[in-house]
């Protein structure tokens, strides 16, 4: 079976962890921040704190910046539930706006329209979390610009583009968003079996997150509340309700090995991209289209089918390509349409290009190492439904 995703492990990175699992520390030793100092300076961003999911990084950032019961956050309905949900545990309600039809991210023209009513309804959001759907980066400027006229906090969720840039400046660097964050899951640009990372160029914010990752607990005297000189070494103070959100240095290790061929891995995905562009015709679909600011990280290859012209529904498009042995996937089913989003408040939600996308979508399988036999047999399989044989 070929997988829509997979991981890439060599020796070295087998060598990486084995060194740990033979040091002092398995966690809260010297490699996590290494790790962090690793990912910051590649994506040019002040602090990096890692986390052990991109989930509780998107949960701790929701937190850090104050979003709390009352408090409106908006975000793609074409991701994962995860973006969602992190700002439903705060309490906070959710709100969708649509996505382009050509690049698969928030609409920055659906954006505008919604603002504008928003303004007028008295309901504007504190919080967009945009989502880099696929490695395409959203274009942060002209959201970041939108945040500053409207008030609103900007977190990007990385999750799949890490390595990817945008205006020729990696993601992740901030510059035009409050926190940006990734995930290391295997099936994501690098990994760390689980994992994931929130950058910010705010030093409140990290000292904040780096917190509430470890049980809210500080042992920074200058932090403390009430510090009394005469306390002994053992002393440190809870000042909020924190997680163990922590990633261990054995995850870490891996991290640290595998972002050396993080540049790698993306050079690989877009050759295979490239690959797949030219087996593709309009007849069959097309894929996303990647910006003049955006250099993709291709976490993810999918095609909108062209099912008037395929002459058949997308299920049997899907059906046929597992039974030919490729795990094809659909990111995403739009959030709104969960039965836990439909019981809170979407029970009407329906975006119109959203859901266009989804009876669309196929995810192709896409990770370093895929055959290129193996992306002609799956093209081929999407058109031919009698199968490589029959051809002849
Ligand atoms: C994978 C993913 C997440 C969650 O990542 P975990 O590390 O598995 O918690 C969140 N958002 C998006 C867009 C993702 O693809």
């Amino acid at each position: 079976m070929i997988p829509y995703g997979r991981q890439n492990i060599n020796q070295e990175d087998i060598n990486a962890v084995i060194e740990v699992l033979r040091s002092d520390y398995l966690t809260q030793g010297p490699v996590v921040p290494y790790f962090e100092s690793q990912v910051a300076s590649y994506c040019g961003a002040r602090r990096a704190i890692a986390l052990n999911s991109a989930t509780s990084a998107l949960h701790l950032s929701c937190l850090a910046l104050d979003v709390g019961v009352g408090d409106l956050v908006w975000t793609s309905p074409i991701s994962f539930v995860a973006t969602a949900n992190s700002a439903v545990y705060c309490g906070a309600s959710i709100s969708f706006v649509d996505i382009d039809q050509k690049n698969f991210n928030i609409s920055v023209e659906a954006l505008k329209d919604k603002l504008e009513t928003a303004k007028n309804n008295n309901c504007l959001p504190k919080l967009l979390i945009v989502v880099h759907m696929a490695g395409h980066s959203c274009d942060m400027k002209a959201i970041s610009e939108l945040s500053k006229k409207y008030g609103f906090r900007v977190i990007e969720d990385a999750s799949h583009a890490m390595g990817a840039e945008y205006n020729s400046v990696k993601v992740g660097s901030c510059q035009y968003s409050d926190i940006t964050v990734f995930s290391f899951h295997p099936v994501k640009m690098i990994t760390t079996g689980e994992g994931g990372m929130a950058l910010t160029n705010d030093l409140a914010l990290a000292a904040k997150i780096e917190r509430l990752r470890s049980h809210g607990i500080t042992r920074d005297k200058n932090e403390m509340v009430d510090f009394e000189e005469n306390c002994g070494p053992w002393f440190y103070q809870q000042l909020d309700l924190g997680f163990n959100y922590r990633l261990t240095d054995i995850q870490a290790a891996l991290g640290v090995s595998q972002l050396k061929r993080l540049d790698e891995f993306v050079i690989a995905r877009r050759a295979l991209v490239d690959s797949y562009q030219e087996l593709l015709t309009p007849d069959i679909g097309f894929c996303q289209a990647e910006e003049s600011y955006a250099y993709s990280s291709y976490h993810l290859f999918i095609v909108q089918l062209n099912l008037e012209k395929l002459g058949c529904d997308q299920r049997v498009i899907f059906e046929r390509l597992i039974s030919r042995g490729y795990k094809v996937n659909l990111h995403y089913i739009p959030i709104y349409r969960h039965p836990f989003y439909r019981q809170h408040g979407h029970a009407e939600t329906f975006l119109p290009e959203a859901e266009r996308y989804y009876h669309h979508a196929i995810t192709l399988p896409l990770y370093p190492g895929l055959k290129a036999q193996d992306q002609v047999d799956i093209v081929r399989a999407i058109s031919n439904p009698l199968g490589f044989q029959a051809i002849f």
